[in-house]
């Protein structure tokens, strides 16, 4: 049964007509239903006298081959493709190519039909590379991968490569097939991305996440190979005053150039990485396994960047003189965290800004030690607020006949542990961690407190009590409302009341002190200025502050009267005082010949153990009581 009757029926008439074989390929079905393909021959055959002639019909199932003609006028369409495509015989020679290929390679058909693949070799993989490739052709049958190639005209690009082994039934490889695509502009999207991600785009150093990455490979390294590494830390000086006074571009300029510098004073394998602002850390690696033999490899880099970047530098014709400080830390075989590699690094660096800048210093363990005690103390300094273990300790202020006209608050810790903690080992961890806020105000609250319950005995109500205000304290804002929040709240008397400040403090911000003085001066507080004689006294801004007392150093009273250096000092504190209109006051009088000399040269307020020692307030209550 044809599956196209018509076609049929014509075949069987010409087939009767004509004498020739007629031959016609058609559609037909099986028995059960099924399509094939047959080829049909027709061959009129006389049967001799009157007979009707014969037909006889051979009929071929096609079905097979026409399958196969199908696929390959399929492939030869795929082949055509818009990948780029290359069949080799076993040996590797090219003996096909697509268009495709050669739009991509530049090669035409005829030049690359007899040669091997290596037509296209880029040169940017080992023979590793290629030798992989085979292995797995040969384990696996195919590759895939990224493959860096090179065009006829020389460009270097990069492809998505496909090899697949053609094997006939027994197995031998007839044939190798490679399909490729161009990925270059993913590659280049790629490599983009990778510079956005791990370089500084303003040096084009490695950023701090690849810093990172290096420093980890660099310890891995370290550990295999014994050999030291080291961390240099750099720091400009002064940075932030050439941005703020010239301008970014100057700075920005400044970096590039600090960049170019310390390239150009470490080996190529050497890492520069810029962590941001003007900071910048050096790897060096496979330094010396001997960790002392190392620090002098170290040292002599980092000293050679040093004074690479003391050199002046010409920022438009304006020469800059500008210098950096290094800190230096050494790794070698250990597991630390990079953070922590970083830290003491960085650490190393702080201390070659305290160093006077333009300095180098090593990182040492007791360097951690003295760390880690100050994270100790910093904790137990958070509590000490809440667990009641600050006290106020009063220092007596006397005149010349020995009687008791004011104190001074000291601030104590009582430590369970350490026991009795001076102000100078935590006041200064204070200002940093700025605790010394809540602290400074519970003094305040305290001594003010203190004032109040005074005014009701005979033997203290007219004493001032004089406060220490920190740098930090006193530079807040609201200050002037702290302190007349707490007059108000004790009750007590504000001309009681005496506030200490240092000239660091004052010089800071002079107009701002001013103001906030005056504010104060108007409700009665009264100031004495601490430690004079160690600051940078200007008598400009010295005669502008509302002052009522300038507090003479005990560190020129020490010596007195027999070193004539500071005799003159003290002097001259006095009768500057006594010219400004000030009343004038010597801290740390520990002898009569020292009260002496002060008196005679018309210093007549005294405060030192001479007198008495900074007590607790019951002492000191005691003290005043009999000292009338
Ligand atoms: P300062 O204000 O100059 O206090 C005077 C220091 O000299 C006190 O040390 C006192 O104990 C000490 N002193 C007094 N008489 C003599 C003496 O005759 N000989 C010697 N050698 N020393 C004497 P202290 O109590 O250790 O306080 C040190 C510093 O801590 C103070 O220096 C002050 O700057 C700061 N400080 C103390 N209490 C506070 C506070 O409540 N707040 C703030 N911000 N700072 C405070
Ligand atoms: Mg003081
Ligand atoms: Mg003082």
């Amino acid at each position: 049964e044809p599956a196209n009757r018509d076609g049929w029926q014509k075949h069987f008439l010409r087939a009767k007509r004509d004498d020739a074989k007629q031959s016609i390929e058609l559609i037909l079905l099986r028995g059960g239903g099924a399509v094939f393909n047959a080829h049909l021959d027709c061959l009129r055959i006389a049967a001799g006298g009157d007979a009707a002639p014969m037909l006889r019909i051979a009929l071929t199932d096609i079905t097979g081959r026409k399958r196969a003609d199908e696929e390959l006028r399929i492939a030869a369409i795929a082949f055509e493709s818009q990948e780029g495509m290359i069949v080799t015989d076993p040996k590797g020679v090219i003996i096909r190519v697509n268009r495709a290929f050669t739009r991509m390679t530049g090669y035409e058909a005829a030049e690359a039909v007899g040669q091997t693949p290596t037509l296209l070799k880029s040169g940017r993989h080992e023979p590793e590379f290629y030798r992989r490739m085979w292995q797995a052709m040969k384990e696996k049958g195919y590759w895939q991968g990224e493959m860096w190639n090179r065009r006829k005209n020389g460009k270097v690009y990069a492809e998505w490569l496909t090899i697949s082994a053609v094997a006939a039934p027994d197995g031998t490889v007839t044939h190798y097939v490679g399909t490729f695509s161009e990925i270059t502009q993913n590659k280049e999207a790629e490599a983009k991305i990778h510079r956005l991600a791990y370089y500084d785009s303003l040096t084009h150093l490695p950023n701090r996440r690849l810093l990172h990455d290096r420093i980890g490979q660099a310890m891995a390294g370290s550990s295999r190979s014994g050999h030291c590494g080291a961390l240099l830390f750099l720091d400009l000086d002064d940075f932030k005053t050439l941005n703020d006074t010239l301008g970014h571009d100057f700075g920005d300029r400044l970096l590039v150039e600090t960049a170019r510098r310390i390239l150009a004073n470490v080996r190529a394998g050497d890492t520069v990485a810029r962590l941001g602002g003007d900071e910048f850390v050096v790897l060096l690696e496979d330094l010396s396994a001997d960790a002392g033999e190392a620090a002098i490899q170290a040292r002599l880099v980092g000293e050679k960047i040093r004074e690479a970047l003391a050199e002046p530098h010409d920022l438009d014709g304006f020469e800059y003189h500008g210098s950096a400080s290094i800190g230096v830390g050494l790794f070698h075989n250990h597991d630390e965290p990079v953070e922590t590699l970083l830290k003491h690094a960085d650490l190393a660096m702080y201390k070659a800004k305290g160093a006077g800048r333009n300095a180098l210093r090593f990182f040492d363990p007791a360097m951690q030690t003295a760390l880690d005690e100050r994270g100790a103390l910093e904790a137990d300094l958070r509590l000490a607020l809440k667990r009641g273990q600050l006290h106020l300790y009063y220092q007596a202020q006397v005149d010349g006949a020995h009687r008791v006209i004011g104190a001074e608050a000291l601030l104590r810790w009582a430590h369970p542990e350490r026991g009795l903690v001076p102000p100078g080992d935590f006041i200064p961890l204070a200002e940093e961690t700025g605790l010394i806020l809540p602290i400074g105000l519970w003094v305040l609250e305290t001594a003010c407190a203190r004032i109040k319950a005074w005014s009701s005995s005979a033997a203290t109500r007219d004493l001032r009590l004089a406060v220490n205000v920190s740098a930090r304290q006193f530079r807040q804002p609201e200050f002037v409302d702290q302190v007349r929040q707490v007059l108000a709240q004790t009750g007590a008397d504000p001309s009681r009341l005496k506030i200490e400040l240092t000239e660091s403090m004052v010089l800071d911000d002079v107009e701002g002190t001013i103001g906030k003085m005056n504010a104060l001066k108007q409700i009665g507080v009264g100031f004495s200025m601490d430690d004079f004689g160690t600051g940078y006294s200007s008598l400009s801004y010295l005669t502008r502050l509302p002052l009522d007392q300038l507090k003479i150093d005990r560190s020129f009273i020490f010596n007195l009267p027999d070193n004539s250096r500071d005799a003159v000092i003290a002097q001259t504190i006095i009768t500057m005082a006594r010219s400004l209109g000030l009343d004038v006051i010597a801290e740390g009088v520990e002898t009569e010949a020292q009260q002496a000399f002060l008196d005679r040269h018309n210093c007549h307020a005294f405060q030192g153990y001479l007198f008495a020692r900074p007590l607790p307030v019951e002492e000191f209550e005691r003290y005043c009581a009999a000292a009338r």
